[in-house]
C-alpha cells in the first residue's frame, strides 16, 4: 500500500496567527493570492497580513481571482508577483485562490515559459513554496496537488500536468462564519463528492479508503443543519471544513472520477457552482457502482439510499435543468479523457455515460 500527502497541516482556532513563525520562513516576500472580496470581510486576510508584519516579512497582494481561475489571470498574477520580486506564495479562500496560488507559483519559478508549460507533462516541475487558507469547505485544495484551470482556448476546465502541493496549510473554520448558505451548500457538495469519487474509485486503497470514510462521518455530523438551513456554529463548520480536508486526503492519493469529470462543461457553460455541479451526476455514478460500496459510503454519510441522497441534492442545490447540448458535452469530455474513464472501478462507455448524465 502506498499514500502520499507531502503538507503540513495545522488545523485550530486562530490557527495563523498561532503559526505566524512558521508562515513567515518560506521567504523574504509573499505574494498573497485571493478573491475580489471573501478573503477582506472573513479576517483572513488581516490576520495573514498581522502574522506576516509580526515577523517583519514583506507582501504583496493580488485579490484579482475570479471563480474557476483563467489561465489569463494566472500570467497576470505571474508578472505582478515577478514585478514585486515576491519568492513565496500564499493562497486565501476557497479552491480557486489556493490553485491560483500553486500555478502562479509554478509560473513564477519558470519565468521563461508560456503558459503552455502547465498543461505540458514535459515541462520542468519547479516552483515555488504555496502556503494555502482554505475559507470553504469543498475542494481541500490546501492538501492536494491540484490546479484546475480554465482554459478559455479550448473552452472547458483542466487540471494543470504538474503536481503542486502547499508546503503547510493553516486550516481555520472561524473564516467561514461569514459564509452565505450558497457558498456552503455548493462546497459541502463538493467534499462529499470527493469523499464518494475517491472511495469508489479504481485507484482507491484501504489508507485512502479509511479516510475518505473519516471525511464522510464529519461530514454526516452537519448535513442536518445544512439540510434545515439552520444557520451553522463554529462547530458545525469545523465539520464541515474537516470533511473537505480529509477529502482532500482522500483525492490527494486517488484523484476524483466520473462526477468531476463530467462536471467541467457544466461549470463552463452554465456557470453552475463547482460543487452542485459534482453533485449533479453523484446520483447516477452511485447507481452503476458496487451496491457493497455504494452502502458503506452512504451509510457513512448518513444516507438510507441513492434516492436518499438524490433527494438531499434537490433540496439543498436545488437539480437544475440542464440541457442536452452541454451534457454531450461532458460525455465527450469523459470519452476523450481515457484517464477519467479509468478511475471508475466499472466498464465506462457511452451508455453507461449517457445512464449517469442524462
Ligand atoms: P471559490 O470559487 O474559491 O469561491 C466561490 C465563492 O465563494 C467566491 O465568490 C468567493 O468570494 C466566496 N467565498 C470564499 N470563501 C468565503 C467565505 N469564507 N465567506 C464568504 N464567501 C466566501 O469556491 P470553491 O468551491 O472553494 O472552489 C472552486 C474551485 O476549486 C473550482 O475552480 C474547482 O474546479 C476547484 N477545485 C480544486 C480542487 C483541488 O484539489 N485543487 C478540488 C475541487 C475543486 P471571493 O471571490 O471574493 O473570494
Ligand atoms: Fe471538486
Amino acid at each position: 500500500m502506498f499514500y502520499y500527502m507531502p503538507v503540513k497541516v495545522y488545523e485550530e482556532k486562530d490557527c495563523v496567527a498561532k503559526h505566524a513563525e512558521e508562515l513567515a520562513s518560506f521567504g523574504r516576500k509573499a505574494l498573497i493570492v485571493t478573491g475580489a472580496h471573501s478573503a477582506k470581510a472573513n479576517g483572513s486576510l488581516d490576520d495573514v497580513i498581522n502574522a506576516l508584519k509580526s515577523e517583519k516579512t514583506e507582501y504583496a497582494i493580488f485579490d484579482k481571482v475570479e471563480e474557476n481561475p483563467s489561465v489569463e489571470t494566472i500570467m497576470r498574477a505571474r508578472d505582478f508577483g515577478l514585478s514585486e520580486n515576491a519568492d513565496f506564495l500564499i493562497g486565501i479562500g476557497g479552491g480557486s485562490p489556493m490553485d491560483a496560488a500553486k500555478a502562479i507559483a509554478y509560473m513564477m519559478k519558470n519565468k521563461d515559459l508560456t503558459s503552455e508549460a502547465l498543461f505540458d507533462k514535459g515541462a520542468v516541475s519547479d516552483y515555488l513554496p504555496v502556503i494555502a487558507v482554505p475559507t470553504t469547505c469543498g475542494t481541500g485544495s490546501e492538501v492536494t496537488g491540484v490546479s484546475v484551470l480554465t482554459r478559455n482556448d479550448i473552452h472547458t476546465k483542466m487540471s494543470m500536468t504538474h503536481k503542486i502541493f502547499p508546503s503547510l496549510a493553516l486550516i481555520d473554520a472561524k473564516y467561514l462564519l461569514t459564509a452565505s448558505r450558497n457558498v456552503i451548500v455548493n462546497t459541502t457538495m463538493d467534499a462529499f463528492a470527493h469523499l464518494v469519487e475517491s472511495y469508489i474509485n479504481s485507484t482507491a486503497t484501504e489508507f485512502s479508503r479509511d479516510i475518505a470514510i473519516t471525511g464522510l462521518k464529519y461530514w454526516s455530523l452537519s448535513r442536518e443543519i445544512i439540510l434545515n438551513n439552520e444557520k451553522p456554529s463554529y462547530d458545525n463548520l469545523r465539520n464541515m471544513l474537516l470533511a473537505s480536508t480529509y477529502g482532500g486526503m482522500a483525492i490527494a492519493h486517488t484523484g476524483t472520477s466520473l462526477p468531476h469529470g463530467l462536471s467541467y462543461a457544466l461549470t463552463y457553460n452554465t456557470h453552475m457552482a463547482h460543487g452542485k455541479a459534482c453533485g449533479y451526476f453523484i446520483g447516477g455514478y452511485l447507481a452503476e457502482s458496487d451496491k457493497e460500496e455504494v452502502g458503506t459510503v452512504l451509510r457513512a454519510a448518513g444516507f438510507s439510499s441513492i434516492d436518499d441522497f438524490n433527494k438531499y441534492y434537490e433540496n439543498t442545490c436545488g437539480r437544475d435543468t440542464v440541457s442536452s447540448d452541454i451534457l454531450e458535452l461532458s460525455i465527450k469530455d469523459i470519452l476523450t479523457n481515457p484517464g477519467k474513464q479509468k478511475k471508475a472501478p466499472f466498464p465506462v462507455d457511452e451508455k453507461v455515460l449517457r445512464r449517469i448524465a442524462l
